[in-house]
């Protein structure tokens, strides 16, 4: 879509009223089953904290995804902070509608992004109740006009708040990959995280523990500053894989200030290659995984 195009229709109304907003109808349940078609591999990244680089490591999965040939959306559903219009070079862009009924996606390098950011683009500061923050996250979901996706990542808000498990039921994912770093606080929150998934039956496809370690250019070694080794007994503990660990890479939260990240990835050889192999084993993992594609079997977990 050229730049010309992007305030043709935009639904007007606040954030806080998304779901009533005059221009934009409300979706209804046979609305939101067509916009994201069944076959579309629905992968929500998911952390116990916030801080921890899952917006990071959304992004650069979705990437690496793309540069790999795949059709690739991105959901930034982290409403209390969106950050992936910023990352992906296109901050203060918003939304269109072409019918009054979806969203047009904002596409930024091939990639298909959609995000609280594109409809609220001024910085005022929102607060947000549980059922409106579940709405607006739902229409960002099921009123975007995504265009035949292949994956569709979704960067959950983080922790296990009404919000996130709501959504987790209501998009049918595939499965959930889940953010953590190093230390025993940040591992206490993402145990609950997991817990959740399971309990809502959703596949925990992994655990990425990101800014693990840094490699010093000095002397070469690599310094697991946080602590090391906690992962693997927790990994063990629950019986889930340790997809990847990710170094501290100044270059790459720079990258992401800067809205560079597409542009940069083959610049961080290490930082790229270890994405690449997280996508390989996603892809790998979506060959032994039968997507339900019946949004009746879905359990309802009550409080
Ligand atoms: P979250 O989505 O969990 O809140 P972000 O992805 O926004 O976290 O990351 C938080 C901050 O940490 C950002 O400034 C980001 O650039 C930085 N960051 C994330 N991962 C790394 C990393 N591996 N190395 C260095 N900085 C990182």
């Amino acid at each position: 879509m050229g730049a010309s195009g992007l305030h043709k229709n935009k639904p007007k109304g606040k954030i806080e009223s998304i779901g009533e907003s005059p221009s934009l109808k409300r979706s209804n349940e046979s609305f939101q089953n067509k916009t994201v078609k069944t076959n579309t591999q629905i992968i929500a990244i998911a952390s116990g904290k916030g801080g921890v680089g899952k917006s990071t490591v959304s992004s650069n999965l979705a990437i690496a995804l793309s540069k790999k040939g795949s059709k690739v959306g991105l959901l930034d559903a982290d409403i209390y902070g969106p950050s992936i219009p910023r990352m992906f070079g296109v901050p203060g862009q918003s939304v269109t509608s072409n019918d009054g009924n979806s969203f047009e996606p904002i596409e930024s390098n091939g990639i298909q992004l959609m995000s609280i950011g594109f409809v609220q683009t001024n910085n005022d500061a929102m607060i947000w109740r549980g059922p409106m923050l579940s709405q607006a996250i739902n229409q960002l979901l099921f009123q975007t006009n995504w265009k035949d996706l292949e994956y569709l990542i979704i960067d959950l808000p983080p922790g296990t708040g009404d919000a996130q498990l709501t959504i987790s039921q209501k998009a049918n994912l595939t499965g959930a990959i889940l953010v953590t770093t190093p230390q025993h606080i940040s591992l206490i929150d993402v145990e609950k995280s997991l817990l959740a998934f399971r309990k809502l039956d959703i596949e925990v496809l992994g655990l990425i523990e990101n800014m693990s370690y840094f490699n010093c250019a000095d002397c070469g070694k690599d310094h697991y500053i946080f602590g090391e080794g906690n992962m693997e007994s927790f990994c063990e503990k629950h019986g889930v894989d340790l997809i990847s660990n990710l170094p501290i890479s100044p270059e790459l939260a720079s990258y992401s200030d800067d809205g560079t990240l597409f542009l940069n990835f083959e610049n961080l050889p290490v930082v790229s290659k270890k994405y690449q192999q997280i996508a390989d084993y996603l892809i790998t993992k979506m060959s032994s995984i039968e997507k339900n594609d019946s949004l009746d079997s879905i359990p309802v977990v009550t409080e």
